[in-house]
């Protein structure tokens, strides 16, 4: 049966945007369908690192894949750039983790060269710097007196994460992609000659194909095409002060000057469900940090306080499954949307577009968390 799409991509947001640009930079007809601006939209609210630095520990195959993603990442930048015509801001000049203590850096030494070495074929990407060499790569940072070094990762960076989004939406639309907003699936038919049947009300659509890409509301779409995917939500919380002259030239996890002078400072992780409220507990708590690194913020005036909740898997790792009940139907979700947009708008892409993504990518099926029930 001839359908109206190729693909249907349910969810617009980080990690849907990214994968609908590239199916249809593969030439795929492909309709991408958004819910409200009042839905969970970690796309709109996150901190915009592109990071590898440490991510997949214990998990080598997620750590390989965000070292890729991030390798991948200048090329794509300049893609995307030029294929939308929106700059995005991304630098790539490494990123720090602070360690406030002789102890927390070498328990941080430690921790890193464990992680390097569940990938003995790669070179390591970071290395620990002492307060001394943390000075000459911050010049324009007073440290606060408790920083004692950082661990630096290479390959890191940092975006802008709305003009991301933004410019990954358009670039979708330049190579024939539609997009509709407002427009929130209600229900996924699978139907007997094969495609799918997609509901917005009582409104439906017709694809060849079905990609759930719709971050806390993957967990309701995915039942309906045999993919029970268990997600649940983690709360951050942000803090931002008004924009500031060039102090932090490097981003940080937890900190991080952007391209328009504000500072940004987080994150907390926090599991209380579904609740988007911001606390000043927390606030006290990630100021004090900040300023323990940086004690000239203590003079910044705060502009705004938000949260906003991830989308997490019982591992952290992101799923990439195929519908063995009904083929033709995939879920995609990660934590770090950001960091994978590359891989996603990319080799993701490009392996779902030739029919394949289950062989490539099973060892993120979402199966390895039964194995660990009867484990
Ligand atoms: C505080 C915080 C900080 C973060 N920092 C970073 C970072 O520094 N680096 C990084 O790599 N990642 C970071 N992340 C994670 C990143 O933001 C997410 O991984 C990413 O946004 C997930 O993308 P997504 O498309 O799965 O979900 P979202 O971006 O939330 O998008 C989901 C979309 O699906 C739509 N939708 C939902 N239900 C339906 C439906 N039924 N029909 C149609 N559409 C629907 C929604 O409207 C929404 O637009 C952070 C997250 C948080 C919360």
């Amino acid at each position: 049966m001839s359908q109206e799409f190729d693909f249907i991509v349910v969810g617009a947001g980080m990690v849907g945007a990214a994968v609908g640009y590239g199916l249809a930079r593969e030439g795929r007809r492909v309709l991408m369908l958004d819910g409200e601006d009042t839905d969970f939209r970690a796309a709109k609210a996150n901190f915009g690192l592109v990071w590898a630095h440490g991510k997949g520990h214990g998990q080598p195959h997620y750590q390989r894949l965000s070292i890729a993603a991030v390798k991948d990442w200048p090329k794509f930048a300049f893609q995307l750039e030029s294929e939308s015509g929106m700059p995005v801001a991304y630098e790539q000049k490494g990123g720090l983790h602070f360690c406030l203590s002789e102890k927390e850096f070498n328990d941080r030494a430690a921790r890193m060269s464990t992680w390097h070495a569940q990938l003995p074929e790669l070179p390591p990407s970071t290395r620990m710097v002492d307060r001394g060499e943390l000075e000459r790569l911050l010049p324009t940072a007073r440290l606060g007196n408790d920083v004692f070094g950082a661990s630096f990762g290479s390959l890191d960076g940092h975006v802008n994460p709305l003009r991301l989004l933004a410019a990954m939406q358009a670039a979708f639309c330049r190579h024939g992609g539609a997009l509709r907003a407002r427009q929130t699936v209600t229900a996924i038919k699978p139907l007997k000659d094969g495609g799918f049947e997609v509901m917005v009300g009582s409104h439906a659509t017709r694809a060849e194909r079905v990609l759930i890409s719709a971050g806390l509301g993957s967990a309701v779409l995915g039942p309906m095409v045999g993919l029970e995917v268990p997600i649940k939500p983690q709360r951050g919380q942000l803090l931002v002060t008004e924009r500031l002259a060039p102090l932090l030239p490097l981003p940080a996890s937890g900190l991080r000057q952007t391209s328009e002078g504000t500072v940004m400072i987080g994150v907390t992780q926090e599991d209380v469900g579904f609740d988007l409220q911001t606390t000043s507990d927390a606030a006290v708590r990630m100021a004090r940090k900040a300023t323990r690194i940086l004690p000239d913020l203590a003079k910044a005036r705060l502009v705004r306080q938000w949260s906003c909740l991830r989308i997490m898997t019982p591992d952290g790792a992101p799923v990439y499954a195929s519908s063995s009940e009904y083929p033709g139907a995939d879920i995609v979700t990660c934590h770090s949307g950001v960091t994978l947009a590359s891989f996603h708008a990319g080799a993701y892409a490009r392996a779902l577009a030739s029919g394949s993504p289950s062989n490539t990518f099973d060892i993120f099926h979402h199966d390895r968390f039964d194995v660990q029930k009867v484990a």
